[in-house]
């Protein structure tokens, strides 16, 4: 057997074995119609393993962690620690104390907006992200931007939808405190070279952050190799449940950002006249935290990792190359965002018929897909466009779905020809 002969077999995945570990993808969609899932970007299914850690968590382990006494709030705490500690070694940070459970990745950013943005950022200072960021890139800064009088910069993008390098280069001076860039754009599936955005924000003493929502549950992500300051992600686009997310800082930067938000867990003493805080993670995670989403992500994480990112990998490009192809073939189809490097996303207009009619067809076929702007308005009106239909794919997905998918774009087309 030769060496690629032998490497699709090491890749190939058991599609009836893992579609099994996905309970919701036995059920059927609109019409009794087959459920075929292709809105992954938007949130990804959940194995019947994270389901199970959850479960087991609030049936027979549900206790409040951290500050109590008894068993079960001793056996919860260390769950809870032990995922913590399971994020860490998933994306390499140097310490557990570098991993701060958020809500996700709104919050995530925002807390670095709120806490280390009111710090370090004030009139005239800098702040660069590029066209194709999500709302949840630009609005916290926007916020920032009010708040202190600094400067927003956009890297402007191609009509392929990739970074204008050059031109990110110009906007990155001494001026720039931070560079907030989006890893893998969620409306064009353009995979950023990040490494080269580091380099050059790291030229001029910039600090950067890496939307990584469309990242870490298709490829490998490790921080310190990267040596990106902060990265973000939500939990319930790595398989896990809504609720829970992370932000990753390095461990420097995060000691010198205030509390965000206060109350409980976050202090080490409280008085009427002062309170003094806690250490790291604690002291930006006021409050209870979401229990069983962390203990369901350290499980998702679990099941993404046996499964190995070099079989995920090639199940999805083999996906994407698929589907590009057949829809490339639809006459009036237009492909929104072909860049070179590129996740396994594909957004798409069709001549005559309306992204959200598009979508409505596609769901009377069974097949759910996400019609909009993609939280990305920016984006849309770069492109000119008010709206993509956007199928995104994840491993659970076959060759079978993508069938599925152009059958019913064609169908719906038929009905506005
Ligand atoms: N950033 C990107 C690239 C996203 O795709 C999303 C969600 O779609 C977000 C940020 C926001 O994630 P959440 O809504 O989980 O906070």
């Amino acid at each position: 057997m030769n060496r690629v002969a032998e490497n699709l077999l090491h890749t190939k995945l058991d599609h009836a074995a893992i579609r099994s570990d996905f309970p919701i993808l036995a059920r059927q969609a609109r019409h009794g119609k087959n459920l075929i899932y292709l809105d992954n970007a938007a949130t990804t299914l959940k194995p019947r393993q994270v389901l199970d850690a959850v479960y087991d968590h609030y049936a027979y382990g549900a206790s409040n962690i951290h500050r109590g006494v008894h068993y079960l709030s001793e056996e919860a705490t260390r769950l809870y620690e032990g995922a913590r500690e399971t994020v860490r070694d998933f994306i390499n940070a140097r310490e557990t104390k570098e991993i701060i459970f958020t809500s996700g990745t709104t919050f995530a950013i925002n807390l670095v907006a709120k806490s280390w943005g009111r710090k370090n950022i004030s009139a005239g200072d800098e702040i660069v992200i590029t066209h194709m960021e999500h709302h949840a890139n630009i609005v916290p800064w926007q916020m920032l931007r009010e708040e202190t009088g600094c400067i927003l910069n956009i890297a402007p993008i191609n009509d392929r939808g990739e970074l204008d390098m050059a031109a990110l280069e110009s906007l990155i001076t001494p001026r720039t405190k931070l560079v907030s860039v989006v890893y893998t754009s969620n409306s064009l599936g353009t995979i950023n070279p990040v490494r080269d955005i580091i380099r050059l924000a790291k030229k001029h003493g910039s600090a950067v952050l890496l939307d990584a929502a469309q990242t870490v549950a298709h490829t490998k992500v490790d921080v310190q190799n990267l040596d990106c300051d902060f990265l973000v992600f939500s939990g319930h686009k790595l398989f896990a449940t809504s609720g829970v997310g992370v932000l990753y800082g390095k461990r420097a930067i995060l000691e010198g950002m205030p509390p965000f938000m206060g109350g409980g867990d976050m202090i080490k003493s409280v008085t009427f006249e002062k309170t003094t805080y806690a250490d790291l993670p604690a002291r930006l995670e006021a409050g209870t935290p979401a229990i069983g989403g962390a203990i369901g992500l350290a499980a998702a994480i679990g099941y993404v990792r046996n499964i190995g990112f070099d079989s995920i990998a090639a199940q999805e490009k083999d996906l994407l190359t698929y589907a590009t192809g057949l829809v490339s073939d639809i006459p009036g189809l237009r492909i929104i965002g072909t860049a070179a490097e590129k996740a396994a996303i594909l957004s798409f207009i069709v001549d005559g018929v309306h992204p959200h009619d598009m979508g409505s067809l596609l769901d009377a076929e069974g097949v759910a897909v996400r019609a909009g702007h993609h939280c990305t308005q920016p984006l849309m009106t770069r492109f000119k466009i008010p709206a993509t239909t956007r199928a995104s794919f994840s491993f659970y997905n076959t060759r079978a779905d993508v069938d599925a998918l152009v059958a019913a774009i064609k169908k719906a087309i038929e009905v506005f020809a």
